[in-house]
């Protein structure tokens, strides 16, 4: 039998769709690429979502008005951002929690070493993967059918109308459809032509590390490019943070990510700065750091802390190199010992201490130095120093399908009927670049809620319009 409404993906954004579609009154099917083990996507690597907020709520504390989640984002963005679309989210983020518990969502007060968080972010209890878990526990206790092992290879459409979708020779027709199947990080031959080669004749993707699932190949959203859906993004904007280089080329997760940049300095192969480590907040700036390195030589960089750091940051899975003297530590990493105490020398010669404080954009900040380190700057004079070889590792791309309020995939402007689309997918409405830690999470909770609830409205006026 088949489904009034048919859910790809198995993520976030996917579970949200099914989950309202199912509360509507829908029979549903959801088919996930992964196999069982692996299924929720990078939904599975995440620790919360960031919620707007008018005074103190269950966990989160003071208030994160919605002026200001907007203005941060329009921040990260530069303006490239659509504010009825990003309202939405911030909006929907402030009453979702509710409903999340009902499926089973448990919170948690931020972990410490989650640096300014406590105010903006909600965190999952057992993380990502406890959330998704609990939607799949919800989802089947609603009915909804679940297909591991299922990549959707492409869909059949008719005048903008979602008619059906193709599992190898596999046809599966349902009234109405949800597109939730993530980005293309994880095709490397994608976002190696995106990238193209550099000067230096680099092709830099081809040191990239993707942060989470294997499963995001991006296939349906070429499909449906292809098919003419309208696009909106870039192929080169994603959500890029700098990762430890000996991470894995997949799924190495949050625990791969360095976190002590703004604590310390960060050079390039030659041994240079090459920005300002001390900008801002960490979670304001941790996802333009992929990128940053991605531009360097040989996409790598090296972040530099001395033992004033320690305890200051949440400490990644693997231990920093680590030296008694600065020299010692450029040889351990393989730097031109010149070149690389040039630099230092002359950072830590350009500091001008002020009152050290990590929870404050403070004034300790460099004088005379280019790039300048504009907080947080302290000398690096405290041994044992450590040192931390950095690649670029993609979280999540943000080209994406077109879409509006409804959700609906945009065929030349049209909104179709009942083809929706959530999450990843379409992130690039409201992430044009940059990034907020949790908005990604807001993102998919909200547009998979709306996709859910609309392609069930959409399915059960067909139903009825048959019994008719
Ligand atoms: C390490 C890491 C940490 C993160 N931490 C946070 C955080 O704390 N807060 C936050 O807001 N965001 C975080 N993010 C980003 C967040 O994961 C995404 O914004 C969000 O999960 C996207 O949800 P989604 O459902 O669109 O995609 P996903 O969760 O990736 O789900 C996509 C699903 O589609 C399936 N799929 C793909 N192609 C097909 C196909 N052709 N057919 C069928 N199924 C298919 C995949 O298997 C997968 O299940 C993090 C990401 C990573 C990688």
């Amino acid at each position: 039998m088949n489904p009034d409404v048919l859910v790809v993906g198995g993520g976030n954004a996917a579970l949200c769709a099914a989950l309202m579609a199912a509360e509507a009154g829908a029979s549903v099917l959801l088919l996930e690429a992964a196999p069982r083990e692996w299924r929720g996507g990078n939904s599975s690597h995440t620790r919360n979502l960031r919620c707007m907020h008018d005074a103190p709520q269950d966990v989160l504390v003071e208030a994160y008005p919605e002026e200001e989640f907007w203005q941060d984002l329009l921040k990260v963005t530069g303006g490239q951002t659509d504010e009825k679309m990003a309202r939405l989210a911030i909006r929907a983020s402030a009453t979702c929690r509710d409903w999340m518990r009902r499926h089973g969502v448990r919170f948690q007060p931020p972990l410490s070493g989650a640096l300014h968080v406590a105010r903006t972010n909600a965190f999952f209890m057992g993380g990502g993967k406890a959330l998704v878990n609990a939607y799949y526990r919800s989802a089947q206790r609603l009915g909804v059918q679940c297909r591991y092992d299922a990549q959707v290879d492409r869909i059949e459409i008719a005048e903008g109308r979602f008619v059906a979708a193709w599992i190898g020779q596999e046809r599966i027709t349902a009234r109405s459809c949800v597109l939730a199947a993530g980005g293309f990080e994880s095709d490397r031959e994608w976002l190696r032509q995106a990238w193209g080669q550099n000067e230096r004749g680099e092709w830099p993707a081809d040191n990239f590390l993707i942060r989470g699932t294997q499963f995001n190949k991006g296939v349906l959203l070429k499909h449906l490019l292809e098919l003419g859906a309208d696009r909106i993004g870039d192929p080169t904007q994603a959500h890029m943070v700098a990762i430890d280089a000996r991470a894995p080329l997949f799924d190495g997760g949050i625990c791969t990510r360095i976190d002590c940049v703004s604590l310390g300095v960060v050079v390039n192969r030659e041994g240079r700065r090459f920005y300002d480590e001390g900008e801002d907040f960490w979670p304001k700036r941790y996802a333009i750091w992929g990128r940053l390195v991605a531009q360097q030589p040989g996409q790598i960089g090296y972040s530099i802390i001395d033992a004033k750091a320690i305890g200051r940051f949440m400490p990644p899975v693997f231990p920093g190199v680590r030296a008694n003297s600065l020299p010692e530590l450029a040889q351990k990493l393989e730097l031109d010992v010149d070149a690389f105490m040039q630099t230092l020398d002359d950072y830590n010669r350009s500091c001008r201490i002020g009152s050290f404080d990590h929870t404050q954009l403070d004034d300790c900040r460099t004088e005379g130095l280019t790039p300048a380190k504009t907080h947080w700057a302290r000398p690096l004079d405290t041994a044992p120093f450590y040192g931390y070889a950095l690649r670029p590792g993609v979280t999540f791309t943000y080209l994406g399908l077109k879409t509006d309020e409804t959700a609906a995939v945009r065929f030349q402007g049209q909104p179709s009927e009942n083809l929706f689309v959530a999450g990843e997918m379409m992130a690039g409405n409201v992430l044009g670049k940059g990034y907020t830690a949790g908005v990604g999470m807001s993102i998919g909770t909200a547009f998979g809620r709306i996709a859910g609830t609309q392609a069930a409205r959409a399915a059960l006026k067909r139903a009825a319009h048959a019994d008719a």
